[in-house]
């Protein structure tokens, strides 16, 4: 048998509902929260029982936004400047022949919602709506390797981008009292310029926009400088990430 179907166990809600400005790995940002929520059948207690003794887990999850656009043998990661090529299992590149990624997060809390079970995670780097396959707990004393070579991402990307804010950015952070960390989380995405490799040559002033949680945030690019000139509520939104 070479060919196998697997079931969605649980949908990720997760602040960053587009791919641009998502951190390449998770962990970069402790303050991206999310949540797994998982529907029956696997939303019993007893599917997770034992799980909150574990500080982090691994989750797979399916590239959904991404699959339908297929595979190629050699990428270019972003980590070399988008210029050199790799062989696609030499990296994490979203485009693989089976589209499948693997993400160690921090677990939270776990608990009950009606019908849905929720794990409460952090330090995400899974897109809104991305459907998880498994869940395995982290195991320190086999995951962690300290000894391991990382290769051309031997480690974490530099973040030597510097981030300030408008007033008025400040004072609509400052006022989204259920996300107190708003402000940090903007300013840890941009710190990691996220911008494609190509536009980061460009010296003349750059406008960007993305959207984190039901925010919709603009910035600009000035050399080495993040400023965040407006953020706005977006007006239609479902917001399934407040507490
Ligand atoms: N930690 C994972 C992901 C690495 S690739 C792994 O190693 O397999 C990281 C990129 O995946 C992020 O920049 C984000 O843009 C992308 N991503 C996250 N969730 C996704 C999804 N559901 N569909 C497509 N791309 C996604």
């Amino acid at each position: 048998m070479n060919s196998f179907q697997f079931n969605v166990i649980g949908t990720i809600q997760s602040p960053y509902k587009q791919k641009f400005a998502i951190p390449r790995q998770p962990g970069l940002i402790p303050e991206a929260r999310g949540k797994l929520v998982l529907s029956p059948p696997y939303a019993d207690y007893d599917i997770v029982r034992g799980i909150e003794s574990f500080s982090h887990l691994w989750l797979v999850f399916v590239f959904h936004e991404t699959a339908s656009k297929g595979w190629s043998p050699l990428v270019r990661p972003p980590r070399l400047g988008g210029n050199a090529r790799k062989g696609v299992f030499a990296t994490r590149a979203t485009f693989r022949p089976n589209p499948i990624g693997l993400s160690v997060v921090k677990l939270d809390r776990v608990y009950k919602n009606q019908d849905k079970l929720v794990l409460e995670l952090s330090g995400i780097d899974l897109l809104d709506g991305t459907p998880i396959l498994d869940i395995k707990p982290y195991l320190p004393y086999a995951d962690a390797l300290p000894d391991a070579m990382g290769g051309f991402a031997d480690s974490a990307p530099e973040t030597l981008m510097t981030v300030s804010f408008s007033e008025q950015a400040r004072d609509f952070c400052q006022a989204q009292t259920a996300y107190p960390d708003l402000a940090l989380l903007i300013s840890k995405v941009l710190k990691q310029d996220p911008r494609p490799s190509y536009k980061k040559q460009r010296t003349a002033e750059q406008q960007y926009g993305m959207t984190l949680y039901q925010f919709n945030i603009k910035w600009t690019v000035n050399g080495e400088h993040n400023h965040v000139t407006e953020i706005s509520q977006l007006s239609e939104f479902n917001d399934g990430c407040s507490q």
